[in-house]
């Protein structure tokens, strides 16, 4: 017995579900409520994340089957969540295993699509064209956001991109708080509003409408990938990081898919059963299989 289900009701699967069917809850939730997608929707995110860390991991799994949340606080185990970012990366990532690290810091970030398709397309193969949305170097400065030479150091933070503001809490005792600065977002940086760039109004990019098109092969399965390099969003002197797509199968009226098998259920009458019957099934791509089924022997 499961003590708590709260994570398991996150997620929207049941205690004892596959880890399959955890990760296909993670991923569509967390596409989903992405804070890039869904900005409003607050927390929401994080307690996704946090249920499927807890759940994908075995062990941290078995003391929140015991003993709810309140176990695991006490447990200690690796000492509280990761950031849902990190984790939401590691799971769609283009990048794994030697790509992360340094440069990753080079590289600009992944931006991950989910594309539905029908169990047709993903029978047939096919390819559909998807509209994005995304930054690119602003042309008419060169992503520079200004005219030449026309950028100057920050005069609220002197270059340094923090404000430091200093509380005095009690006699003798100070507090400093560190923030960005918010009249260059941290960069140390502005470019003289006379001089800035009217064309992308300084902000360096510009958002620009791409289609992709992408081609789903035969035989392609749901949660499966395809990356396209480099055409995320564009950053000054970042190396643009990848558009990742995640199929997602929709659920078919009449085949269930089982790894490449094709399953169908179809209640028969008794006289079927006991005398035999034939009956015309369409496949997926159109053909008609005409089924046989001999009477019993007796
Ligand atoms: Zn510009
Ligand atoms: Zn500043």
């Amino acid at each position: 017995m499961v003590k708590d289900t709260k994570f398991y009701d996150i997620l929207g699967v049941k205690p004892g579900c596959s880890q399959d069917d955890l990760k296909k809850a993670y991923r569509k939730l967390a596409l989903k409520y992405h804070p890039d997608k869904n900005p409003n929707e607050g927390d929401k995110f994080k307690l996704i994340s946090q249920a499927y860390e807890t759940l994908s991991d075995p062990e941290k799994k078995r003391i929140y089957d015991q003993g709810g949340e309140q176990a695991l606080k006490e447990g200690g185990v690796g000492g509280g969540f990761s950031s849902p970012m990190d984790l939401f990366d590691m799971f769609f990532g283009g990048t794994f295993g030697g790509g992360r690290g340094r440069r990753r810091e080079r590289k600009g970030k992944d931006v991950v699509h989910q594309l539905s398709v029908s169990l047709e397309e993903l029978y047939k193969g096919t390819v559909r064209k998807l509209a994005l949305q995304k930054n690119v170097i602003c042309d008419k400065c060169e992503g520079r956001g200004g005219k030449k030479g026309a950028t100057e150091q920050c005069p609220t933070c002197h270059g340094t991109g923090m404000q430091v503001q200093i509380q005095q809490l009690g006699p003798g005792m100070i507090q400093q708080i560190q923030s960005m600065c918010s009249d260059c977002r941290g960069q140390g940086e502005r470019i003289n509003p006379k001089d800035r760039c009217k064309h992308c109004q300084g902000k360096k990019v510009i958002r620009d409408r791409k289609i992709l098109e992408v081609h789903v092969d035969k035989g392609m399965g749901d949660g499966q990938k395809i990356i396209f390099n480099g055409e995320g969003d564009q950053e000054p002197e970042l190396e643009p990081g990848d558009i990742i797509i995640v199929l997602d199968e929709k659920e078919h009226p009449i085949f269930k898919r089982s790894g490449n098998d094709l399953i169908i259920r179809q209640e028969i009458q008794l006289v079927e059963a006991l005398c035999g019957f034939q009956k015309v099934i369409r496949t997926l791509d159109d053909r008609d299989l005409v089924i046989t089924a001999m009477a019993p022997a007796r």
